[in-house]
């Protein structure tokens, strides 16, 4: 018998390249707002003024920092409120997004979110702030973006290794929505499709940076693994780079590239129905051969070692990260076996099932 219980989030997705300015402003326009608030980092103000040519901007913000910062979140708030905002517009990358969504947690505010990036923050209703080095996370749905605007061409100006580095972490949303605790066959089906569609797009992003269809299908892919990861909660392999990152200051997009394969390898033994379904979304006999093979090809970031891990930490990093796994993690974690994990991912050796401990 098949049971679960699943929400879908409501969120309008306008999907179109070169269509952003007009989709924007059809949005503005059907929301009714006066007072936009266009939210943008500084390396990110290009492509905002060229995607906010066709409305009228109340007031343009770019003080964006990784992780959002709690000081950083106070003074974008008293800005809105400063400036009578009615409107939310971030333009850019997933700091970006989650600055304008620590405005909207405290003022409800709607967002409009115009990403550049694949790391799929626009369609998920978490949030994360960080204060005095500590990272914390949390769900509401007054975060989640009222409308997302899709445009491949903006993300054209991500370098290649930038792309590899966050479409693999668009990656890891959806393997890991395989196993995460609310993981049900709709969340499933979303992630299947993410996987297929990111294993198309980002070889051919990596191979041309300017290839078009190959963006779309990154973004579209990036999408996907947000929604799934969203609905299904965050698994064994979110838990394990959520702490390394707050813990020892690890890059995000990095972290996660060098983790998933690691987690995929531990993993897999013990869920065959979700090792099958990524095996067939990659279009390979096992889920690892089809996630290996592809990391070769994007030449993928490969040891925390080279990321800011030393191996002194990995006893510490065990301990911390122990608490954290889920209780629906369909494979029993031990100190011993996690500290395998950790010196395979530290050391960056090839990920294979064999030699965890029992
Ligand atoms: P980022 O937003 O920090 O962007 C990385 C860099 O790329 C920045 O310097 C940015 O200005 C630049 N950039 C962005 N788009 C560009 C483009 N098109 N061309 C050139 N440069 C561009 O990094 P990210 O990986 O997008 O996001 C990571 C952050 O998002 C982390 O803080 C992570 O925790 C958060 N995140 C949150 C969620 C969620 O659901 N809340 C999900 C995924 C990620």
């Amino acid at each position: 018998m098949t049971t679960f219980e699943h929400t879908t989030l409501p969120q309008r997705v306008l999907f179109g390249t070169g269509r952003a300015a007009q989709n924007l402003a059809a949005e503005v326009d059907r929301l009714g707002a006066r007072a936009v608030m266009v939210i943008a980092g500084p390396t990110e103000q290009p492509i905002a003024q060229t995607v906010t040519e066709r409305i009228t901007v109340a007031l343009r913000y770019d003080d964006v920092a990784p992780h959002v910062p709690i000081a950083k979140a106070e003074k974008a708030r008293a800005a809105a409120t400063e400036h009578g905002i009615d409107l939310l517009v971030c333009i850019g990358g997933g700091s970006t997004t989650g600055l304008a969504k620590a405005i909207a947690l405290t003022t409800g505010l709607p967002i409009v979110a115009v990403p550049t990036t694949y790391a799929g923050s626009e369609a998920t209703n978490v949030w994360g702030l960080t204060e005095d080095s500590r990272k914390s996370t949390g769900v509401d749905d007054r975060v989640l973006p009222v409308t997302v605007v899709y445009d491949a061409d903006l993300t054209s100006s991500l370098p290649a290794d930038l792309s590899v580095a966050s479409g693999l972490n668009a990656l890891a949303h959806s393997i890991d929505s395989m196993w995460a605790p609310r993981a049900d066959p709709i969340n499933q089906a979303l992630a299947a499709e993410a996987i297929r569609t990111l294993n198309a797009g980002l070889p051919a992003v990596k191979a041309d940076p300017d290839d078009i269809a190959g963006r779309e299908d990154c973004l579209y892919g990036a999408y996907l693994s947000a929604v799934a990861f969203a609905s299904a909660g965050s698994g064994m392999h979110h838990k394990i780079c959520h702490v390394l990152g707050g813990a020892y200051n690890l890059p995000h997009a990095q972290t996660h590239a060098v983790v998933l394969p690691y987690v995929l390898a531990f993993l897999a033994p013990a869920a065959p129905a979700a090792e099958a379904r990524i095996a067939a979304a990659f279009g390979t006999a096992h889920a690892l051969d089809g996630l290996n093979t592809l990391r070769a090809r994007l030449d993928a970031p490969t040891a925390l070692a080279d990321h800011g891990l030393t191996e002194d930490n990995i006893p510490e990093a065990v301990a911390l990260i122990l608490p954290f796994i889920p209780d629906t993690t369909p494979r029993q974690v031990t100190p011993g076996n996690l500290e395998v994990l950790l010196r395979a991912a530290w050391a960056g050796t090839q990920p294979s099932s064999e030699g965890f401990l029992s």
